[in-house]
């Protein structure tokens, strides 16, 4: 499976949380991002298949359970990676 949208949110302790997510806008897998420091932040969608879901992160910098609601038409594509130039 290969993830083709990004969600993104802020959890209260201003860490930034992402999520890459798959067609079905199943989570492949989560981070979260604080100063200069990037973790893995487990994080699961609920109702995927509904236009207005939510996705839920474990914060690994504070500990919260973080929900957020996203509406599928409104997420945003991953960008293709660039292939590097040529030297
Ligand atoms: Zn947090």
């Amino acid at each position: 499976m290969t993830s083709v949208y990004v969600a993104s949110s802020r959890c209260e302790c201003q860490a930034s949380l992402t999520a890459e997510l798959t067609e079905e806008r199943l989570p492949l897998h989560g981070s979260a991002f604080l100063m200069g420091k990037r973790e893995p932040a487990p994080a699961h969608a609920m109702d995927p298949e509904r236009e207005t879901f939510d996705i839920g992160w474990l914060c690994p910098f504070c500990g919260r359970n973080v929900l957020r609601s996203f509406a599928a038409s409104a997420l945003p594509r991953k960008q293709k990676r660039k292939a590097p130039a040529a030297p």
